[in-house]
């Protein structure tokens, strides 16, 4: 056979497999694992979704090859939404594309834009595919380093201007998972004035604008002036709605970039399942009612786990937003051995901050996605192992 290619042995080992690994061995010894390695929710998606899902696929017509640019509902339910939530108007025909998710946008945008020898700029520690798409498509990653000093906001400054020249993308995310960190449209406004300059596509990643906590609304890219104009929003619905394996996210923003994306796209996926689309569309349009419920249920858990980290001694930050806590190591260790010493004495499953990138060395990142009695045995377990 033939050797597998360069672009895949420079891959890093993807973080969540190595996780899985030792949480199936910890699990296969029967041992109470407790898992807040992997950012994915643990509630069940709503019941009208999947309802409408149900009716959806009974009618024939919705098994073939779906529309590539999605049906016009969903479009249209998209453009009301944005509308709505952030106060931002959005052509349904030229400027919203539904993806498989938003990973698969996020990965595939680079081949859009990426010839030999440019850059992307990639926030780190960040989400692995703004690194790993980037690669493919045969860029340069150029790291932004998020640290706590900076508020866990790249330093637009500190990136070097010849860098700059050769850069093509940046991938940006706030909410941001793995740090948890937020910020404003004052922020935002600096980002389009950075990429007017150096004529760079923002893509701003938006997962988790719709889990915030006491009364916080975290802005979209989008709405800060110019930014149309320079880069597209990448949305799911997998967060918010409990949807992290129905696939169905998307690129809304600027139409050029929305029409180059799109055609890579429809040369290597033929679309959304219908009946998948269908029920995205009534998802959306009950998204109020459902994202205070969500939050709630995340609320309370942060308050229980920020509360019982503290006092057992640890130093961890509130958030204001996402489901993730960025928490820095005890003293003497790595992330690495802070992660394996949780899992060996206290059968708890953190991920290593370094698995995001090298700035996340140091910290370890503990998700919400277990309900507040777990959280509590956690709390317990770490005052009896690591209480400092
Ligand atoms: C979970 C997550 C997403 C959502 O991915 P989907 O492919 O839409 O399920 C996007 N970005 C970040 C940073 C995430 O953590």
């Amino acid at each position: 056979m033939a050797e597998i290619a360069e672009r895949l042995k420079k891959l890093p080992p993807y973080l969540f497999e190595e996780i899985d690994k030792a949480k199936q061995q910890a699990i296969q010894q029967g041992r109470p694992v407790i898992d807040l390695g992997v950012g994915d929710p643990d509630m069940p998606t709503p019941g009208f979704v999947v309802e409408s899902l149900r009716e959806a696929v009974k009618d024939p017509s919705n098994h073939k090859y779906p529309f590539n640019k999605g049906i016009a509902s969903l479009r249209k339910e998209m453009a009301v939404w944005y509308k709505r939530r952030f106060g931002v108007e959005l052509d349904p025909e030229k400027e919203i594309l539904p993806l498989l998710g938003s990973k698969e946008g996020i990965a595939h945008i680079p081949l859009a834009f990426i010839n030999p020898g440019d850059e992307v700029l990639v926030p780190d520690p960040g989400y692995p595919p703004y690194a790993s798409g980037s690669m493919f498509s045969g860029a340069k990653v150029t790291f932004m380093p998020l640290v706590c000093e900076n508020n866990f906001l790249p330093d637009l400054e500190a990136i070097a201007p010849a860098s700059a020249a050769k850069c093509k993308l940046m991938h940006l995310n706030y909410p941001n998972n793995p740090t948890g960190a937020v910020c404003d449209k004052e922020f935002y406004r600096s980002v389009v004035s950075f990429a007017r300059e150096h004529g760079i596509v923002v893509c701003s990643d938006a997962a988790y604008t719709e889990i915030s906590y006491d009364g916080y609304v975290p802005p979209s890219f989008l709405e800060a002036e110019g930014a149309m104009e320079v880069g597209v929003e990448f949305h799911s619905l997998s967060k918010t709605f409990n949807m992290t394996g129905w696939r169905v996210g998307m690129a809304v923003g600027n139409a050029d970039i929305i029409a180059a994306l799109s055609k890579v796209k429809a040369n290597v996926d033929s679309g959304i399942f219908t009946p998948v689309q269908v029920a995205a569309v009534e998802a959306l349009k009950r998204s109020e009612e459902i994202k205070s419920s969500m939050s709630g249920v995340y609320q309370s858990r942060r308050d229980v786990l920020v509360k019982g980290l503290r006092s057992a001694g640890w130093d961890v930050p509130e958030i204001k937003a996402s489901f993730y806590l960025w928490i820095p190591v005890l003293e003497g260790f790595t992330s690495v051995s802070m992660a394996k010493a949780m899992l060996e004495q206290a059968d708890i499953i953190v991920t290593p901050g370094n698995g995001f990138g090298p700035s996340g060395e140091g910290y370890i990142r503990m998700a919400l996605t277990v309900g507040e009695e777990k959280l509590e045995q956690a709390v317990d377990r770490v005052k009896k192992v690591f209480a400092r």
